[in-house]
């Protein structure tokens, strides 16, 4: 029986986001545990939906030791600081040292973090780590949907799986494919890869494997690939908010044998290829998506202010949506979750039943100015809940205080800690119901779907000010390779 390595470090890096991200990011709780090592990392990580807890579960009972050393992560954001990358890898190299005589490693990555100085923060990290354990020992990592391929990561691997859905309602399931890759490593079989990197970007709206769109078509076509003698062929998105020359989608496959793994790449680019035009969408301005909800007919609405996704890089207090929302004098509706530390802090002090006069969001660039008005406080809560969406599930949320609260109609539920709202445990902790509402504004991109897409007659996509930018084509990429293009 094997001993196994685990560890975890991840972060997908907006590049054209304000930075850097700095260590308090990693050492801080969000929906995610915080910075945690050794035998605490089996606790909070325990039957959350992420990837080193499937990974965990699916080995407890086959007899092999679980030998946890570290696991952190941080929200999307800009480049991480050097001095952060630094610390946290020395930490695990450290563990790694002291960790004993292992036989595998198990890595839970996002795949496309980039620091001050490294455009392939993963590859580095995982150079670093061959260095201490040598070329042979197994490592099988999880990686995200967005992950940005490289061919360090691929070498220096023997196999990495990245999550097949967006919203990524399968990272424990990614987790759980890991393992059964671990085994069969461990069993002293041997698989070859092969990969491919696709020259185009995708925006972010427009990879939602949900329904029919054309990504979840490709997810459907790579299963039918996908054989016990080439169990992994897959097509990873990757992360279109990233300015370095390894951005844009792979296909990577294993396999038992090079030919078979270059069989599955080129049978599945072939299909990405014939299916890529149709990656698209309509992109609202908020008065437009406004007008809509005025002037036809829905039962309920949810407007996605993706370039405010604190899950792709947004800052997750801009204005730009609720301020609509009040100039068209809608009511019935909500805006989640706008962070705003001190202004929960205010609604606190003040308490349930009063009415506060202080700015409320927009401290941050694109994405101003704050709102200035009356709020009536409605609810408070202290941020610590559990997710029970498909997305969030088994997460230990710990999002500082937070409130809700009312103005001239439209209810804003706020955080102390940006957090995508792609779960109604968020409102539920405030004591309201999505369902209450006829308008939705959630800053999200994609994830909502997973928990709120039900709900709705009508979804709408809005470009409202913001850092995750949705239209690629006003980003102002310099360091793409040569021949990338944006759909
Ligand atoms: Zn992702």
């Amino acid at each position: 029986m094997a001993r196994i390595g685990i560890l975890g470090f991840l972060h997908e890096t907006n590049t054209f986001a304000p930075g850097p991200t700095t260590l308090d990011r990693f050492i801080e709780a969000d929906a995610w545990p915080g910075l945690v090592e050794g035998p605490a990392l089996l606790d909070a990580t325990h039957a959350m939906n992420l990837a080193v807890s499937g990974f965990m579960a699916a080995l407890r009972g086959t007899g092999h030791t679980l030998v946890p050393l570290l696991w952190c992560s941080a929200n999307p954001s800009g480049p991480v600081a050097d001095a952060a990358f630094e610390t946290v890898v020395a930490r695990i190299e450290d563990l790694l040292c002291q960790a004993g005589p292992l036989d595998a490693l198990f890595l839970d990555l996002h795949g496309s973090m980039v620091t001050e100085s490294l455009d392939d923060a993963e590859g580095e990290l995982l150079r670093r780590l061959r260095a201490i354990t040598g070329p042979a020992m197994p490592y099988v990592a999880a990686l995200d949907f967005h992950a940005i391929i490289t061919q360090a990561m691929v070498d220096q691997t023997q196999a990495m799986v990245a999550y097949h859905s967006y919203p990524h309602v399968d990272m424990a399931d990614t987790g759980a494919r890991a393992a059964r890759m671990m085994q069969r490593l461990l069993a002293g079989e041997v698989f070859h890869a092969a990969w491919k990197k696709l020259d185009f970007l995708v925006s972010m709206p427009w990879q939602s494997t949900l329904g029919q769109e054309p990504a979840g078509r490709i997810m459907a076509r790579a299963r039918t690939l996908e054989a016990p003698d080439r169990p992994e062929v897959q097509f990873i998105p990757g992360f279109p908010n990233s300015d370095t020359p390894e951005s844009g989608p792979a296909i990577l496959a294993y396999a038992r044998t090079p030919d078979l793994a270059q069989a599955g790449v080129q049978a599945l680019a072939a299909d990405v290829t014939g299916l890529q035009q149709a990656f698209s969408g309509t992109l609202h301005t908020p008065d437009e998506a406004l007008q809509i909800v005025r002037t036809q007919a829905a039962r309920r609405t949810i407007l996605a202010d993706t370039q405010d996704n604190p899950g792709g890089g947004g800052s997750g207090d801009t204005t730009g949506m609720l301020q609509a929302l009040l100039d068209h004098r809608l009511q019935n509706a909500a805006v989640a979750l706008l962070c705003d530390a001190p202004f929960s802090l205010a609604a606190h002090q003040a308490g349930v039943g009063t009415t506060i006069r202080h700015p409320l969001g927009g401290r941050n660039t694109p994405g101003g100015p704050p709102v200035e008005g009356d709020f009536e406080v409605l609810a408070l809560g202290d941020g610590k809940f559990t997710g029970t969406g498909p997305f969030y599930q088994g997460c230990r949320m710990d999002l500082g205080p937070m409130a809700r609260v009312r103005i001239c109609g439209v209810d804003v539920l706020i955080s102390s800690r940006k957090q995508q709202a792609a779960d109604q445990a968020m409102f539920h902790h405030l004591g309201a119901n999505p369902q209450d509402y006829s308008i939705l504004v959630l800053k999200s991109s994609v994830h909502f779907r997973a928990d709120f897409g039900a709900l709705a007659d009508r979804i709408l996509v809005v470009k409202a000010p913001g850092a995750n930018t949705a239209d690629l084509h006003e980003l102002r990429y310099t360091r793409l390779r040569p021949g990338v293009t944006i759909l």
